[in-house]
């Protein structure tokens, strides 16, 4: 599409965008002067859909009316209630719905996860990740490593970008699994890299990685709700995501969990169980035989939070509503790219863009880097942050921006860029 750099060509944009109506199923935060802020922040911290109010407040009046009968009534039942999202989130990471659950939070499933598929042996101990992976990863991986009583020195294996360079080159990926693969155990990276918002091609590295007999598994924290992707199609062996960044439920929701189907029926995989992952039927029967569910279910430990689980309903339903992952990608690409346009046009060499430009390596988020001018990025970043714009500040020096497709529109993407530009004045 040809861009214009103009305020009346966004605006014509918006007014084209099928998913424009969309804005209006989420609050927006007010500026003090009663506008709307320019929120570009939805990586981190996703707005809050309408209907979520309403979720909630159904489940908070089904504990005052029911109480414990609650577990079984109403239209949603606290006792299946995880099933009410299993579709939502098949679709969201290409899975069947056995294939996927809700449960804990993002870095404690990363480590129930590793419980099952890092098992290092004396010949076969590396995990690989990338050396700039967001630290709750890295520190799951190094302490998984030392609880196995292995050296995190010689057993984790970070990939880095070349010199000089911010994105990893997918071939450097490859290339490193080809070399290093017969001493690693578990693969571990990211679907789209948090920092740089690079995308990573997850079918390219299960198939290298299996190919070598390792374990391969994604962390979706930025993926999820952000690309379309076939984790079963792929092959991936597990995959983790939380749901509060790209899925707009709520600070420290409930996160989600794919284990490959081809894992369901091995009763030999080590896993931390609970009840809850125990055969539903016979669960109640209490009994001291642990009978795992032939399905991600089984790495289930406790019965889950209801209120958070009704915030993930209600945004898989706004998802839906807006007619799936795959409608939110097309205008998510236009977006960005827009975007980019303007950032390239108003700002050229006064702001570097990290995230990479190729078809296919980018969702939602450009990372920029703005110590030009004498200023730093964080006055920058304060500057535009009083004019109205929120987005996202990483140390040392990077400003991530994430327009985002459910609610942000072309308008918002204009505004930052002449935001950031009078930013840019002494
Ligand atoms: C957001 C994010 C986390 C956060 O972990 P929690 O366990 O949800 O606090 C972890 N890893 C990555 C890659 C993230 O982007």
């Amino acid at each position: 599409m040809q861009f214009e750099n103009n305020l009346e060509f966004a605006q014509k944009l918006d007014q084209k965008d099928p998913l424009h109506q969309m804005r209006n199923e989420f609050h927006i935060p007010q500026q003090s002067d009663g506008n709307d802020e320019i929120y570009l922040c939805g990586n981190s911290l996703g707005l809050q859909p309408k209907r979520t109010e309403k979720y909630l407040n159904y489940e908070l009046s089904q504990w005052q009316k029911y109480a414990v009968k609650g577990h079984f009534s109403g239209d949603f039942p606290w006792m299946p209630y995880h099933e009410f999202l299993s579709q939502g989130f098949a679709n969201l990471v290409g899975a069947n719905t056995k294939e996927v659950v809700a449960m804990n939070s993002l870095t404690a499933n990363l480590h129930f996860m590793m419980v099952s598929f890092y098992r290092p042996t004396p010949t076969r101990h590396k995990i690989l990740i990338e050396d700039h992976a967001f630290p709750s990863d890295h520190y799951a991986v190094e302490s998984q490593i030392k609880y196995h009583g292995f050296d995190p020195q010689e057993s984790m294996l970070l990939i880095k970008p070349r010199e000089g360079e911010e994105a990893i080159r997918p071939e450097d990926i490859l290339k490193l699994i080809e070399q290093e693969g017969e001493s690693i155990a578990l693969i571990m990276l990211p679907g789209v890299q948090y920092y740089t918002g690079q995308v990573f091609d997850m079918a390219a590295i299960t198939q290298a990685g299996q190919d070598k007999g390792c374990y391969v598994g994604f962390d979706l924290a930025h993926a999820a709700g952000n690309i379309p992707m076939k984790l079963h199609d792929w092959n991936v062996d597990f995959a983790c995501w939380c749901s509060y960044k790209y899925l707009n439920s709520g600070p420290g929701s409930v996160a989600g969990c794919f284990v490959h189907q081809k894992h369901h029926k091995n009763k030999d995989l080590p896993r931390f169980a609970g009840w809850w992952g125990h055969n539903q039927s016979t669960r109640f029967k209490m009994e001291n035989t642990f009978d795992p569910m032939e399905s991600t279910e089984a790495w289930q430990l406790s019965n889950p939070p209801i209120l958070s689980l009704a915030a993930i309903r209600a945004s898989l339903d706004t998802i839906e509503q807006a007619g799936g992952i795959s409608e939110l990608a097309k205008k998510s690409k236009t977006l960005t790219d827009y975007l980019r346009f303007l950032l390239t046009e108003e700002l050229g060499d006064d702001i570097k863009i990290l995230t990479p430009t190729e078809d296919g390596a980018y969702g939602c988020q450009l990372s920029l880097t703005v110590d030009t001018h004498g200023l730093d990025g964080k006055t920058v970043f304060e500057r535009i942050e009083a004019a109205g714009v929120t987005g996202d500040w990483r140390y040392p020096n990077v400003i991530r921006i994430a327009p985002v497709p459910l609610y942000n529109t072309f308008e918002d993407c204009y505004r930052f860029v002449h935001i950031l530009k009078q930013s840019l004045q002494q």
